[in-house]
C-alpha cells in the first residue's frame, strides 16, 4: 500500500525527526505533526542550563527556525492534543475537533514529571520541569526567591542546584537514595558531584524521607521523617518521569513502561510507529527492552521510525548517549552502566577530568567521562564497536585511549 499520509503525535524532539528525515528521504506525501505545546518544536536540554541562566531565550532553543515548516512542507498543528486513535478508521481526533486521516501514524508522545504524592505538593511554590512553560514559570520564580529546595538528586535537580547557587541562592539537594544519579552513574562519579555541589556552596542530604512540603499560601518548607524541618520558598520536583502512553493504550496498542516496539519502531499495530522517551525498544546494550530518556535515542530511533514509514528501515542499534552540565562539570556518558562489577578510573577526580569505565564480566559495557570529551568519543567507538580494552591500559593515562581502538 502506498503512503500518502503521516500523522505525527507529539511536537518534541522525535516528533520533529520524524517529519524531517521523512523529507530528507524525499517523502512526497503529506506530514502533519500535532502538539499540545504552543510552541515552535524545541529543545529540552537547555531548560535546565543555560535557558535558567538567562543565556538562552525561546527562540534560540528551537530546533529548527519559524519557516522549516513550511519551506518543507510539514504542517504544525500547536496548542491541540490529539484525544483519540480510530484505528479501524486510521483517523486521529484532537481535543479541539479536528479529525485526521493518516496511512502511518508515528507516537512520539514523550513523559511528563513523575509527580511527588505528598501533602503540600501541590501548593504554589512547587515547581516541575519538562516543558518551556515549566521552565518560564521556574526562571521567574527562581529570581524572586532566595531559598531553594530540590527534590530528587538526579540530573535534572543537579542541573537547577548548580545554576540556582551560581545564581547566588540557598540550595538544598533532597536525594532519597544514599548517592546522587544512582541508577545512571558509578559510585566515583556520585562521590564526585556530591563534593563538587558542596564545593559551590549546595547542601546535599542523601537518604532524605520527606514527610511533607508545609505551607499554606506557598511552599515554606520541607519536613524530614528525621525530624528536620528544611526551610525555603521555592522547590523543585525531579523525581523522574512518566511516559505518555495514554493515548496508545486507549487505541489497544500493547504498552509496559512505554509503548512497545520491535527494532524497527513498529508498534503493535503496523501502520503505527513511535519513538523517543515514550517507548520501551529492545536494546542490545540493555540485553532486554529498556525505557531511554536522551535526546540521541529521541534522534536515532526516530530516524529508524520515519525508515519503516518509508519501508526501508533497518534495526535500532544505536549506542546510549547522554550528556549533563552542572556548574562547570560536563558529565558525558556513553553505554549503559547495567550489572557493572568492575570499575576502572582514569585520570584525577582532584583535577575534575576523568573518566569512569564499567566492565561486566570482562566485557566494557559503559563509560562516563567528566570535562574529558575526547575520552568520551572514544569511549563511543569502544562501546558502538563492541571493543573491551584491558583494564590496565585503560587506567595507565601514558597509554593513548585511541591507540586502544581495534584496528
Ligand atoms: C529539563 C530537561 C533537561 C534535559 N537535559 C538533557 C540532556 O542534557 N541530555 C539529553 O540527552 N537529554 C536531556 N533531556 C531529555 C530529552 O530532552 C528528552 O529525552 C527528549 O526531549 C525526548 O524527546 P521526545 O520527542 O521523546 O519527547 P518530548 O521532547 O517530550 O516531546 C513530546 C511532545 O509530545 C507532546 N504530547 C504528549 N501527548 C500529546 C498528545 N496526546 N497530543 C499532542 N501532543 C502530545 C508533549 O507535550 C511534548 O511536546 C532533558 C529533558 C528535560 C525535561
Amino acid at each position: 500500500m502506498s503512503v500518502d499520509n503521516v500523522v505525527i503525535v507529539g511536537a518534541g524532539q522525535a516528533g520533529f525527526q520524524v517529519a524531517a528525515s521523512l523529507r530528507q528521504a524525499g517523502f512526497e506525501g503529506s506530514v502533519t505533526i500535532i502538539g499540545d505545546e504552543n510552541n515552535i518544536p524545541y529543545q529540552r536540554p537547555p531548560l535546565s542550563k543555560a535557558y535558567l541562566k538567562n543565556l538562552a531565550d525561546e527562540t534560540s532553543i528551537q530546533l529548527r527556525p519559524d519557516n522549516f515548516y513550511a519551506d518543507n512542507r510539514i504542517e504544525l498543528i500547536k496548542g491541540d492534543k490529539v484525544e483519540r486513535i480510530d484505528r479501524q478508521s486510521k483517523t486521529v481526533v484532537t481535543e479541539s475537533g479536528i479529525t485526521l486521516q493518516y496511512d502511518k501514524l508515528a507516537i512520539t508522545t514523550g513523559t511528563r514529571p513523575r509527580p511527588l504524592d505528598l501533602q503540600g505538593a501541590d501548593l504554589p511554590g512547587v515547581h516541575a520541569l519538562r516543558s518551556f512553560l515549566h521552565a518560564a514559570d521556574l526562571r521567574d520564580d527562581i529570581q524572586k526567591h532566595q531559598n531553594i529546595v530540590i527534590v530528587g538528586g538526579g540530573f535534572i535537580g543537579l542541573e537547577v542546584a548548580a545554576c540556582a547557587a551560581g545564581l547566588g541562592k540557598t540550595v538544598t539537594v533532597l536525594e532519597y537514595a544514599p548517592r546522587l544519579m544512582g541508577r545512571a552513574v558509578s559510585t566515583v562519579s556520585s562521590d564526585f558531584f556530591k563534593a563538587y555541589h558542596e564545593s559551590i556552596g549546595v547542601r546535599i542530604i542523601t537518604d532524605a524521607r520527606i514527610e511533607r512540603i508545609e505551607g499554606v499560601d506557598r511552599a515554606q518548607g520541607v519536613s524530614l521523617q528525621s525530624g528536620d524541618q528544611i526551610p525555603c520558598d521555592l522547590i523543585l520536583v525531579g523525581v523522574g518521569a512518566l511516559p505518555n502512553v495514554e493515548l496508545a493504550e486507549l487505541a489497544g496498542l500493547d504498552c509496559d513502561n512505554g509503548i512497545l516496539v520491535d527494532e524497527f519502531a513498529v508498534t503493535s499495530d503496523p501502520h503505527i510507529v513511535s519513538a523517543g522517551d515514550c517507548t520501551n525498544h529492545p536494546n542490545a546494550f540493555a540485553n532486554g527492552r529498556f525505557r531511554l530518556e536522551s535526546v540521541q535515542n529521541a534522534i536515532d530511533q526516530a530516524k529508524v521510525a520515519a525508515a519503516s514509514i518509508l519501508g526501508t528501515a533497518s534495526a535500532y542499534n544505536a549506542a546510549p548517549w547522554f550528556w549533563s552540565d552542572q556548574g562547570e562539570i560536563k558529565l558525558q556518558t556513553v553505554g549503559l552502566p547495567l550489572g557493572t562489577d568492575e570499575l576502572v578510573v582514569r585520570g584525577s577526580t582532584e583535577e575534575k577530568k576523568f573518566s569512569v569505565f564499567h566492565y561486566r564480566e570482562g566485557k566494557l559495557i559503559a563509560v562516563e567521562s567528566i570535562n574529558s570529551a575526547g575520552d568520551h568519543m572514544v569511549a563511543r567507538k569502544l562501546i558502538t564497536t563492541g571493543s573491551s580494552p584491558a583494564p590496565a591500559s585503560v587506567s595507565d593515562s601514558t597509554v593513548e585511549l585511541k591507540s586502544l581502538l581495534a584496528g
